[in-house]
């Protein structure tokens, strides 16, 4: 982008130099944001009135499903999903179709719309990675990248049992490259290699199948490798037992592992061509904390376990999570974690689909509708808000919705309105099930 842009007279909102609704200019030259143009500037570039309106920079989504073979499925196996769900032919825009699981075209206009200028598909798996990064390119508008699965890789899993990290660095460092991707990802580390002999993981200390590799030393390995090759992000994690009554604890001893692991900051990646951010203090990040937080021990006793993962997280300084916050209504269910989407078909009885990808992970993809009457996805509900609520630092959380697991991205605007107003969470706790106000702390946050 070349040329300059004056937009004018803005409510501005830029939290990182602490501007808070002052009305001022913003000046853009040949694509970046600068403090001032020269006067000959101001006389030739394009002015835009935002009199009376906000102006922030552009919305990073960190975490969501929006290309690749697991989020074609869910296109593919979702018809009904599609003819509700559509735009037209403009003479600038596509057409495009889907509410949940949107075509590339509409998935990069509704983030645009919502003024999301970055998104992150959170989970790639490598053998997939060409098809990813061709719905990537024709998405318009929004910059993407991803998060390369690693969890459960066959090559990564035998060099940390050989305790040969080096190796296990060099190949990360290769795949990273060859795959061009952005993060490491750890999905239900060992637990979704044993799904393909139809089993899971249930503790950080149980080996798995062959491998005999834990989830503990995976999770260790991944991250020591993470702040060795010194990656732009910490790792990007997916706890084992997601979804299941009780799984806070495991969530909980997850990022126990990760504390005291240093964080490599300010250092040139020479192949990545990048400079690294000095600020980087975080050595994990823990995707959708609320699929994350069951508390309780069974379905029937089942409560939020998010006020003593909060505690922990707000105690300490190396955690960064997003929410996977649920607005209510039709979802899809899509992860790299094909135990997990079984259970919930077991559950559910809803369509399923699943996915085994040779030597290095898997996936599930199901739809999802939830409801205010339901006892569990009212809770839900409240519990997403929680783990944006309960944790005092707001950059130390980012707001999702796992889209489209929780419910489509383009619920955001919802709930930041649940954030953002005690009043309209305590209409909606009075619309729920009673579970959302009696199994979680939402009814008392005043914040
Ligand atoms: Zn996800």
């Amino acid at each position: 982008m070349t040329g300059t842009i004056v937009i004018k007279n803005g409510y501005v909102f830029d939290p990182l130099n602490e501007i808070k609704g002052e009305i001022m200019d913003i000046f853009v030259q040949d694509g970046k944001v600068v403090t001032e143009l020269p006067a000959a500037e101001l006389k030739t570039g394009t002015f835009i009135d935002a009199c009376g309106m906000t102006v922030m920079p552009g919305g990073v989504d960190s975490h969501s499903h929006v290309a690749g073979s697991k989020v074609n499925v869910g296109r593919v196996m979702r018809p009904e999903d599609h003819y509700k769900a559509t735009i037209q032919k403009t003479s600038l825009l596509h057409s495009g179709s889907g509410y949940t699981v949107p075509s590339v075209y509409k998935q990069g206009y509704d983030y645009a719309a919502m003024g999301y200028t970055t998104v992150f598909e959170a989970a790639i798996s490598p053998l997939e990675a060409r098809h990813t990064h061709e719905e990537m390119h024709a998405t318009p508008i929004v910059d993407m990248g991803g998060y390369l699965e690693l969890g459960n890789n066959f090559f990564m899993m035998r060099y940390l049992r050989e305790d040969d990290i080096e190796k296990a660095a060099a190949y990360v460092s290769w795949m990273m490259n060859t795959h061009k991707t952005y993060g490491v990802k750890c999905v239900n580390p060992a637990g979704v290699e044993n799904w393909g002999w139809g089993k899971n993981v249930s503790s950080l200390d149980e080996a798995n199948i062959h491998f005999e590799i834990t989830p503990r030393e995976i999770i260790k390995g991944l991250s020591e490798i993470n702040e060795r090759l010194g990656m732009p992000m910490p790792l990007h994690l997916h706890a084992n037992n997601l979804g299941h009554p009780g799984c806070y604890t495991i969530a909980k001893e997850s990022l126990k592992i990760l504390d005291g692991i240093k964080p490599k900051q300010n250092m040139d990646v020479e192949w990545a061509k990048i400079k690294m951010d000095p600020a980087r203090n975080r050595s994990v990040y823990l995707a959708h904390l609320m699929f994350n937080s069951f508390g309780g021990t069974i379905w029937a006793d089942l409560k939020s376990g998010v006020k003593e993962l909060a505690g922990y997280i707000n105690n300490k300084d190396h955690v960064v999570i997003d929410s996977g916050c649920v607005p209510f209504g039709e979802a899809t269910a899509m992860t790299g974690d094909g135990p997990a989407i079984y259970d919930i078909y077991k559950l559910t009885g809803n369509k399923w689909s699943n996915k085994d990808v040779e030597m290095e992970g898997g996936s599930g993809v199901l739809p999802f509708t939830y409801l205010k009457s339901n006892p569990v996805h009212s809770m839900q509900w409240a519990m997403g808000l929680e783990c944006l609520l309960l944790i005092n630092d707001p950059w130390k959380t980012i707001m999702t919705t796992d889209s489209p697991n929780g419910g489509p991205f383009t619920k955001y605007p919802e709930v930041i309105t649940w954030l953002m107003s005690e009043a309209y969470r305590k209409q909606t706790i009075s619309e729920c099930h009673k579970w959302a106000n009696d199994r979680s702390g939402i009814g008392g946050v005043r914040r």
